[in-house]
């Protein structure tokens, strides 16, 4: 008897590669600039900027060293509270710790898994000095509900717009609506550099400060420009930027960046359409899609009825070769979180999300055939886990 060929797995994720990457570092090399400031920082910058209309792209080494520019950047200091998604990234809340403030978790809407706006305005307090709002899946929060509540209480919102390069709500791009916001460059995000990240500083008046930070806390840019006549230490800073090598790097892939998000959007939809039957039969449910929000296709997930029902579904992909990933395990109730940080309300959908939700495999050449591969396998391992877990 034969047996039936072994198939290939289907892998979670995989860096994207433009094809042009070594040719432009070849370009950084032969310039002689290989820190950062060079053509290839300013090229990437100034798409950031004219594709979002941030008053200043600051390219980073990481998403996290943006959002810790951003908490220095937002005037948190010990003392201070600010207020976010426990269903987020740790370096989120550990870039507010490092500035001696709190972080002060609350629940997220269940449709979206973005933070809450009722939840975030009962936990304003008199220490509140910001809001941290991520874009789950590159989908927008609750934006105008959140502006309003900065407005009325004179807070700072940043946004962690790390999925969400490309994205947008209502014709107004993710990570324009804050005071400062922060993108990923990982090589787990849409378009990568490896390691890399960018901070968009929407706030005129937190230009120039942000330009010191970035810079090792110097007046290096306004030097460079000829405003003064020689550079000095004159605020607390570090050294934020990203080497020219992955800016070259990463402007390779900003070029195709447009081409490589329909792409997504394609195998994303593949999807969607795929498990409406899935969501129909009550075997999982699938990401809210809101209509006015254009997504960039970065993340796909299903929720499943029950925690067991999930890890049930998870054992039998993973059987079939199929990888998967969870998110998020909650900020609020990890060990930093419980030391560090404060919650307000009752999380549940937080809790319930973080037990139930699968990631599956999308990238840029996963393929349809692979999309369909992953669809089929769910509909038999969605069916086995509700039935065994019911
Ligand atoms: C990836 C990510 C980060 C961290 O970005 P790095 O570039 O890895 O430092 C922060 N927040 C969210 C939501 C992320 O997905």
């Amino acid at each position: 008897m034969s047996k039936l060929p072994a198939m290939s797995a289907v892998p979670f994720s995989q860096p994207l590669v433009a094809g042009t990457e070594l040719t432009k570092i070849g370009e950084a090399i032969a310039a002689g600039h290989l820190a950062s400031g060079g053509r290839f920082t300013d090229l990437c910058e100034n798409w950031l900027a004219a594709r979002t209309g941030a008053r200043r792209a600051l390219l980073s080494h990481s998403g996290t060293g943006a959002l810790e520019a951003a908490a220095m950047l937002a005037g948190l200091t010990p003392g201070d509270e600010a207020i976010m998604p426990s269903f987020g990234y740790p370096t989120m809340a550990s870039a507010v710790v490092r500035q001696g403030a709190t972080p002060v978790f609350v629940d997220v809407e269940a449709a979206t898994l973005n933070i809450d706006p009722g939840a975030a305005q009962a936990a304003v307090g008199p220490k509140t000095k910001a809001v941290f709002a991520v874009h789950y899946g590159a989908v927008a929060c609750a934006i105008d509900e959140l502006v309003e509540i900065v407005r009325a209480h004179d807070l700072s919102l940043v946004e962690d717009a790390a999925h969400g390069l490309l994205a947008d709500y209502d014709g107004r791009p993710l990570g324009s609506f804050g005071d400062l916001s922060a993108l990923s460059f990982h090589q787990t995000k849409n378009v990568t550099c490896g390691e890399g990240g960018a901070l968009l500083v929407n706030d005129p008046a937190l230009v120039e400060r942000a330009e010191v930070i970035w810079d090792k806390g110097t007046d290096r840019a306004r030097f460079l420009r000829g405003e003064v006549d020689r550079y000095r230490w004159i605020d607390v800073g570090s050294s934020f930027g990203a080497s020219e090598v992955s800016a070259a790097f990463l402007y390779a892939q900003l070029e195709i960046a447009e081409r490589m998000t329909e792409l997504r959007r394609g195998l994303w939809r593949r999807y969607h359409e795929g498990f409406a039957q899935l969501e129909a039969d009550g075997l999982a449910r699938r990401p809210a899609a809101p209509s006015g929000h254009a997504h960039n296709g970065h993340l796909y997930y299903l929720i499943l009825p029950s925690p067991l029902a999930r890890d049930a579904f998870v054992a039998d992909l993973h059987a079939a070769g199929i990888e998967t990933a969870s998110h998020y395990q909650p900020l609020h109730d990890s060990p930093a979180g419980s030391r560090f940080g404060r919650t307000v309300g009752r999380l549940v959908h937080t809790e319930q999300i973080s037990r139930t939700l699968v990631r599956l495999p999308l990238f840029a050449d996963l393929g349809a055939g692979s999309v369909d591969r992953v669809i089929e396998a769910s509909y038999y391992a969605a069916s086995r886990a509700v039935e065994a877990s019911a």
